[in-house]
């Protein structure tokens, strides 16, 4: 007997072979071998760190970690046995794309801020717009967030694509302003743009991305409490 292995690695073709399997049903790799097998199939470094997972009948992805995981697949005696590969970054590699990551989260909540300040007190040359120019209050300490905000808002004022969903520019502001709606907890008196809006369309319908969305919610949320706690004045 033998048995069919799929292999799915990134966006490259699928791969297949074939391993045999003893009379017990037991297959003739264990899960060691199955790693090595890969990793000479799709011509890989050898020492790569591979994530080996699959999807089981109910159709969750399962790891692929020892050799009980594998018997545990072999019990059910699958036709082809689909298998996906991930590579796992190297430690610093992570770290480093953790550390950008925050960064990001970071930039976005400040933007977040800056966006809120603008719509309701103004900032230099931007706010509300029934607010004298004259009224509006002076650079803000993140200014070189909040200019580039400011200079995305008059874009979108005066962008002639705006019409048809914009810009790539325009839409970068309707992204921000969706953001802000998902973390707003005041939206009845917001003054931000949109902001209700967003938020009725949100609960209406259910967003295919909407995982995407809370989980950068979750996350700018949480760099706004970092931000919050560095930005508060020390108590003495
Ligand atoms: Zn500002
Ligand atoms: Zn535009
Ligand atoms: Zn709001």
């Amino acid at each position: 007997m033998e048995q069919f292995i799929k292999v799915r690695f990134g966006d490259a073709p699928c791969d297949s072979f074939s391993v045999d399997v003893d009379e017990n049903g037991k297959l003739g790799l264990d899960v060691l071998g199955l790693r090595t097998k890969i990793l000479s199939r799709l011509k890989l470094p050898p020492d790569a760190d591979l994530v080996l997972t699959y999807y089981d009948l109910e159709g969750d992805v399962v790891a692929l970690h020892e050799d009980g995981d594998l018997h545990a697949v072999m019990e059910r005696r699958p036709e082809f046995l689909s298998i996906c590969v991930q590579m796992r970054l190297k430690k610093k590699k992570r770290r480093r794309r953790q550390e950008e990551d925050q960064t990001t989260y970071l930039k976005l909540s400040e933007a977040m801020e800056c966006l809120e300040h603008i719509c309701t007190r103004g900032c230099t040359i931007v706010g509300p717009y029934d607010m004298e120019p004259t009224k509006m209050k002076g650079p803000c300490s993140k200014f070189s967030t909040c200019k580039g905000v400011q200079l995305l808002i008059h874009h979108f004022a005066t962008c002639k694509k705006r019409v048809n969903h914009g810009c790539l520019r325009c839409k970068r502001l309707w992204q921000l302003l969706r953001l802000h709606s998902s973390i707003c907890d005041r939206p009845d008196s917001c003054r931000v743009p949109l902001c209700r809006q967003f938020k009725l369309r949100m609960q209406q319908e259910e967003k295919k991305d909407d995982a995407r969305w809370k989980l950068l919610t979750r996350k700018v949320l949480k760099a706004k409490i970092i931000l919050s706690l560095i930005s508060a004045p020390l108590e003495n």
